[in-house]
């Protein structure tokens, strides 16, 4: 049993709480690790408000590094020291997406969520793995599964970022929309995901790269990650692409916000015949509407994107190919550096739009 700090969701719209829990020995094909780092996601707070559902009080936090400190009796591929990175989403390799290849969409990458896999130290209150890791602690017990090998030569602090915010990124480019070298790409939301997207955009090779954000004050990091033009979102935002494209609107749009208005501003700034891949996740409230003879004229595609319709254990290694060539900069993504009682303030600042990845270091 180990006692360690972690921040748990109590309720749905209940304040993040960071409190002692208790973590038992890993169990037959567990391992427990120590993290090094966990990234602040969008989705950890629409975990807490309940725009995703997962069963609650949970210890959320599903992007992160860390290092084996025990392993479950059966478990002989890992031992205590390896560095790994975890995956939120392990896929079964038997359900019908598995059996095609589309392990993002494997029915059973969430069952893990259910069992309860630490106590509250104060009232014993059992506690569920948000997203099946629950990386917001000082330590974790994980299925190992749920842990890939870290790339040699990224520091696990650096590491941490890959297994959510750049896989997603990275992913919705190379995987989603297929960007071919020479296309012209718009991004709008300048967040952690974005500006891995707008990053994944760079190494695609995109001559135009435009993001779009309600904020000004994320030109300069957008910029860095390899945006050539920056634009206010506003209601002229697809025009002001077309202007930016020989009128025509750009090849891909991708929507890192989950909102109806935004998704229907992308899927406006695409040329005819453009895509548009949604990463971001809003709420059911959030309705968008086409009339059908845009939809035939236009020759548009509008499509979903799960995890950056990634296979985290093959492209984990291409990412840290990417970094380690200086192609792909994670210490970019980071705009705030903050312990385990930082992350209700991180939380508020998505809210409000500020900023690209917060990252908790432990
Ligand atoms: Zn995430
Ligand atoms: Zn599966």
């Amino acid at each position: 049993m180990a006692l360690v700090r972690a921040a748990v969701v109590p309720a749905i719209g209940s304040p993040l709480e960071i409190t002692g829990i208790e973590l038992p020995e890993p169990g037959p094909g567990q391992v427990r690790v120590k993290l090094a780092a966990a990234g602040v996601c969008h989705s950890d707070l629409s975990l807490s408000n309940g725009t995703m559902r997962v069963p609650l009080p949970a210890v959320l936090g599903h992007e992160g590094a860390g290092t084996v400190l025990a392993v479950g009796p059966d478990v002989t591929h890992l031992a205590p020291g390896d560095e790994v990175v975890l995956n939120w989403a392990p896929s079964c390799g038997t359900c019908h997406p598995c059996t095609l290849g589309e392990v993002w969409l494997c029915a059973n990458a969430l069952t893990g969520a259910a069992r309860t896999h630490a106590r509250r130290a104060d009232d014993g209150t059992g506690l569920h793995p948000g997203l099946n890791v629950a990386a917001f602690a000082e330590e974790t017990v994980v299925d190992a599964a749920c842990v890939l090998p870290a790339p040699a030569g990224v520091p696990l602090t650096d590491a941490a970022l890959l297994g959510c915010a750049v896989l997603t990124g990275y992913g919705a480019v190379h995987h989603a929309a297929k960007v071919r070298s020479g296309e012209t790409v718009a991004v709008f939301g300048v967040g952690g995901v974005g500006l891995a997207t707008l990053q994944a955009a760079r190494i695609a090779g995109a001559s135009t790269i435009v993001a779009v954000d309600v904020s000004p004050e994320k030109e300069e990091l957008a910029r860095a990650a390899g945006a050539t033009h920056y634009l206010i979102a506003s209601d002229t935002t697809p025009r002001e692409i077309r202007g930016l494209t020989g009128k025509q609107g750009v090849d891909v749009a991708v929507e890192c916000v989950g909102r109806a208005v935004t998704i229907r501003t992308a899927w406006e700034s695409t040329r005819r015949g453009g895509r548009t891949t949604v990463v971001g996740i809003g709420g059911k409230d959030q309705q968008v509407t086409f009339n059908a003879l845009e939809i035939f004229h236009w020759g548009r595609t509008l499509a979903g994107c799960v995890y950056g319709n990634c296979d985290p254990a093959r492209d984990l290694p291409v990412l840290a190919d990417h970094v380690r060539a200086g192609r792909l900069d994670l210490g970019a993504l980071v705009t705030e550096r903050i312990a385990l009682d930082g992350i209700p303030a991180a939380f508020d600042n998505m809210l409000a739009g500020k900023g690209g990845r917060a990252l908790v270091v432990f």
